[in-house]
């Protein structure tokens, strides 16, 4: 669905050229779960940017099978809209009319009912980022990329968000691709596993997390997480 081939990018400033990715290459099939996990600067958002389009400047292949949504970092809802008017906007950009019952569907599933007349500052992280995820998938795509969606949550609301996630990744089948620089977060979630160094990035791992689905957080209590941890944590050290 994704495929990245020696990618190469830049940043020009006023004093320099930062050297940001050096020689990319990634590869992310349907519906499966793709992590990217790499220190802070190394060239994440930079990566995702230059997959949806927003970057056009660099040198390499990018190909892509299907329709992407990008999410990123920030949650970007609009403050001055409610969460129902956030969440229609993919419908008023394509001037089409949702069919009301799938949307009451997906409002429970996302675990937004009750909330959809209040403004985004009136809902925890958590919700906002469900609200923003919401708006995503109902962009009709097959690709997500989710840059550092749950970045700022608290450990407990990551856990639910965490089973959410996957329970609407294997229901939908979607392909995703996500980035975090959380190995827990990596290792939970993940089908495979790049491992970005520092920048100028390349990649320095690769690896794939063998847990069957669905996953549950004993999962996090063994000797093979601890295994998958312990090579994490050395791969992003080098
Ligand atoms: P990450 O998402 O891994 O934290 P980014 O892709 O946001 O990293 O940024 C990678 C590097 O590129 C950083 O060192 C950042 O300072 C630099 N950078 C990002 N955007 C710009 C820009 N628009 N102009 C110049 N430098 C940038
Ligand atoms: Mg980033």
């Amino acid at each position: 669905m994704i495929r990245v081939k020696n990618l190469y990018n830049r940043y020009q400033t006023k004093e320099s050229t930062i050297e940001v990715l050096n020689d990319i290459s990634i590869q992310c099939e349907k519906n499966e779960f793709v992590s990217i996990i790499g220190p802070s600067g190394c060239g994440k958002s930079t990566l995702f940017k230059i997959i949806a389009g927003i970057i056009n400047d660099y040198e390499g292949q990018i190909e892509v099978q299907g329709s992407i949504i990008y999410m990123h970092q920030n949650d970007n809802l609009m403050p001055w809209r409610t969460i129902y008017r956030n969440i229609m906007l993919p419908y008023e950009i394509k001037k089409t009319d949702p069919d009301g019952t799938f949307i009451n569907q997906l409002i429970k599933e996302f675990e937004l009912d009750g909330f959809m007349e209040l403004y985004p500052h009136q809902l925890s992280g958590g919700m906002k980022k469900r609200a923003s995820l919401l708006r995503a998938y109902l962009t009709d795509c097959d690709i997500m990329l989710l840059d550092e969606p749950f970045g700022s949550l608290d450990a407990l609301t990551k856990q639910n968000m965490y089973k959410w996630l996957l329970d609407i990744w294997s229901k939908h089948k979607k392909t995703v691709l996500f980035i975090t620089h959380d190995i827990e977060e990596a290792i939970y979630l993940s089908d495979r596993i790049y491992v970005m160094g520092k920048r100028p990035a390349t990649i320095v791992d690769e690896i794939n997390i063998e847990f069957k689905r669905p996953r549950n957080s004993d999962m996090l209590l063994g000797q093979q997480y601890l295994e998958y941890k312990k090579r994490l944590m050395e791969s992003l050290a080098k």
